[in-house]
């Protein structure tokens, strides 16, 4: 063991992996419908115990909303219906990352600094990513977000090298509420050999904490947040419900020309209203 005060510095434990303070570029959230198809059987014997099936699960619709760290971003949510709902789901989680990643290839160059960020530069004396002092003599480089081109601080060569989002190896999560007690049996059903690799972290033989099927990891929100989806939603406050405001805005854009003013008590019924799902499924929907 190195002794209190090691001239080193071995005596004390650091982290060096700055890459992992990243924020993630980009996250999915997604959901999956079924309908409950009534399943025809005998009458049990009473005099035995028995299980009885009586409801199917039949998936028949999807929808994938993108999100991503850079604000300026917006793509209306996937919605998929119909025969081969997952199968399809999972066509289009690959596909989406994949636009992700090639999203992210494209480098938007540094925007020019203020005088007050060009000050705060020239007389930066310690790194901020790794808040270690810059040695004499030596001068730190402008380190700049290439999602959004903007300056974030003076950091050493190395760092500043280390700390860039890697189109090719970067994660793009896919979250699914209560994906480990519901979706997760649909998904790796449907997932064929052309969806590519599927590794998992197992709970036991039937649960799984989170999987991942061709460089996208499924993981369940519902292992950070116990409550059922409405819950969760009623505890918002309207103006917090940003995401829902930019696609509901995004559709009167294209539908209507007094866009300026969109009430939010029109929102809220336009959004209850909103067909996600087709009419006819609505009373028998999971
Ligand atoms: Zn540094």
């Amino acid at each position: 063991m190195p002794e209190k005060g090691d001239e080193k510095g071995r005596d004390q434990v650091r982290f060096t992996k700055i890459e992992y303070q990243l924020r993630l570029p980009f996250i999915m959230y997604a959901d999956l419908e079924s309908i409950l198809r009534k399943k025809s059987t005998c009458e049990p014997a009473p005099t035995t115990s028995s299980t009885t099936q009586h409801q199917h699960h039949v998936p028949c619709g999807s929808c994938i909303y993108v999100k991503s760290s850079d604000n300026r971003f917006f793509q209306t949510p996937i919605v998929n219906f119909g025969e081969d709902a997952v199968e399809k789901f999972l066509d289009q989680v690959l596909a989406t990352a994949s636009e992700c990643r090639q999203y992210l290839e494209n480098v938007i160059p540094m925007e020019q600094l203020t005088q007050e960020q060009l000050h705060e530069f020239d007389t930066a004396t310690h790194c901020f990513l790794c808040n270690k002092e810059f040695k004499q003599g030596e001068k730190g480089v402008k380190d700049h977000d290439h999602l959004t081109g903007k300056y974030r601080g003076a950091a050493h060569n190395k760092c500043n090298l280390n700390y860039r989002i890697k189109a090719k190896d970067v994660k793009i999560p896919c979250v699914i509420h209560n994906l480990r007690g519901y979706d997760a049996h649909l998904i790796l059903s449907a997932a064929k050999p052309h969806h590519g690799e599927i590794t998992c972290i197992p709970n036991n033989m039937e649960k799984y904490c989170s999987f991942t099927i061709g460089g996208v990891t499924f993981i369940d929100s519902c292992q950070f947040m116990m409550s059922p989806l409405d819950k969760l939603a009623n505890n918002l406050s309207p103006d917090q419900f940003r995401e829902t405001r930019r696609y509901l805005e995004s559709m009167y854009r294209e539908t209507s020309s007094h866009v300026n003013n969109v009430d939010d008590m029109q929102m809220a019924e336009d959004y209850r209203n909103h067909p996600f799902i087709p009419p006819t499924l609505n009373e028998q929907q999971q």
